[in-house]
Formats: C-alpha cells, sequence, structure tokens
C-alpha cells in the first residue's frame, strides 16, 4: 500500500532545506507527503510567526503540485503538538496503511528526549533524512532502538504499518530557517534559499523583517 509519510515542523519559515528532503523521500518511498506544521513545539521556543503566517507561507510555497500537501490539524488542537498524539489519530483514519514519521538526523537524534518515545514505532516507521552542518549525538538507548529497527530497502516499510526505521540519503542542502531568519532580519534578501512563491506577496515575509 503506498505509505503516508509526515514531516512535521515549525516551517518559520519553511526553505528549500525542507522542500527538497520532502519532496525526495516522496520520491524515494513512493509516498504521499504531510508537511505539519506544529503549533506549540515541546522542544523549542515559540516561532516567530504565527500559525496564520506560516500557513500562509507553506500554501504559497506548495503551489502548482500535488506530491507534497498541507496537513495543519496540529495548529487546530490547543497545547503543545505531541507527535505521538498524531500519529495515534492517523493511524485510526487511515487503517493499516504504513505511515512513515520523517525526520531531520538533527531532530532523529532528539528522539529520545520525547514523550513517549518508543511508542512512535507502535504507529508509524521513521524515515531519517540526512541533513549536513549540524552536530548529531545519539543516545546509547536511540542507537540500540536504531540497531533493531533499521533496514536498508524500503520494500518491509511498504509491507506493514509501522516499527521500521530508514535512513534516507537524501540531497545535502546546508539551509536552516535559522539562516534565514538571521539574513531576514539584516535587511539581506536570501532569494534562492527560499521558494519563489514567498516572494510573491511582501505579505509573506513581513514577521521576520519586522
Ligand atoms: P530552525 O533553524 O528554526 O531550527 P529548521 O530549518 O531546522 O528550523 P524546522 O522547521 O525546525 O526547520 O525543521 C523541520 C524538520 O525539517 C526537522 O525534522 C528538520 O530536521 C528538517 N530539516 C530542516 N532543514 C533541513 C535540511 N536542510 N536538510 C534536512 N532536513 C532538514
Amino acid at each position: 500500500m503506498r505509505p503516508l509519510a509526515v514531516f512535521g515542523g515549525t516551517f518559520d519559515p519553511i526553505h528549500i532545506g525542507h522542500l527538497t528532503v520532502a519532496w525526495e523521500a516522496a520520491e524515494l518511498l513512493d509516498a504521499e507527503v504531510r508537511l505539519m506544521p506544529a503549533n506549540v513545539p515541546p522542544h523549542r521556543s515559540s516561532p516567530q510567526a504565527s500559525p496564520a503566517e506560516r500557513v500562509a507561507m507553506l500554501r504559497a510555497a506548495l503551489a502548482g503540485q500535488s506530491r507534497l500537501v498541507l496537513d495543519a490539524r496540529e495548529l487546530e488542537r490547543d497545547g503543545p503538538s505531541y507527535t505521538i498524539d498524531t500519529l495515534r489519530e492517523l493511524r485510526a483514519e487511515q487503517g493499516g496503511r504504513p505511515l512513515v514519521l520523517l525526520l531531520g538526523a538533527d531532530a532523529f537524534a532528539g528522539l529520545s528526549t520525547w514523550n513517549r518515545w518508543r511508542e512512535l514505532f507502535d504507529f508509524a516507521h521513521i524515515g531519517v533524512l540526512s541533513r549536513p552542518g549540524v552536530q548529531v549525538m545519539r543516545s546509547a538507548e536511540l542507537e540500540q532502538e536504531v540497531a533493531a529497527r533499521r533496514v536498508d530497502d524500503v520494500a518491509p516499510l511498504r509491507a506493514q504499518p509501522c516499527g521500521k526505521l530508514i535512513e534516507l540519503a537524501v540531497t545535502p542542502l546546508e539551509v536552516s530557517a535559522t539562516r534565514i531568519r538571521e539574513l531576514l532580519a539584516a535587511g539581506r534578501d536570501p532569494r534562492y534559499l527560499l521558494p519563489a512563491g514567498l516572494f510573491d506577496d511582501p505579505a509573506l515575509l513581513a514577521p521576520y523583517r519586522r
């Protein structure tokens, strides 16, 4: 069955790093990929742009293609967005369809600090996306989980609904939203680090220029 992959993040703002790795994951897994902006990320400070502003940027970024779609359910929920709750909800909706949680290598390295992290594998597979320029230290318990669950081929991910881990070698792009916010705050114009659609309406990037 064609997997459903979920790529969460603050997307503050969405940039070409997110889009490239999500697109390539969709190809490698032959999956539908949903970009899911987080409301109150439990692990980090609040985004600079509001939920509505981040959704507007995502909509502009995703226009003109259908492989990557927006799923704003976490913004509609009160309180912190725990991934485990989102995956449980998706599992109830999708039946036995394979679900894949996509995480950049930096986000994955922090997994063992997440709420009920081991249970994530009861609901989904995990796809780890290579990311250059970030220091990653994985805990011993995370390494153990990787050793037990790792597969090198996508076939087992398509054959069962959850429980496996795959490392996806996507094109390394050393782009971060932090750097883009810094450039915009300094009055610079990071045109080619962001999808072209974000420049169509000057209001879209205004949260970072004020
Ligand atoms: P910030 O700089 O504000 O921390 P970010 O660029 O890391 O933001 P997030 O929205 O926090 O973006 O990331 C969402 C997901 O995208 C995470 O799993 C992260 O690891 C992944 N990601 C972001 N940028 C890249 C990239 N250039 N290559 C691979 N994965 C990425």
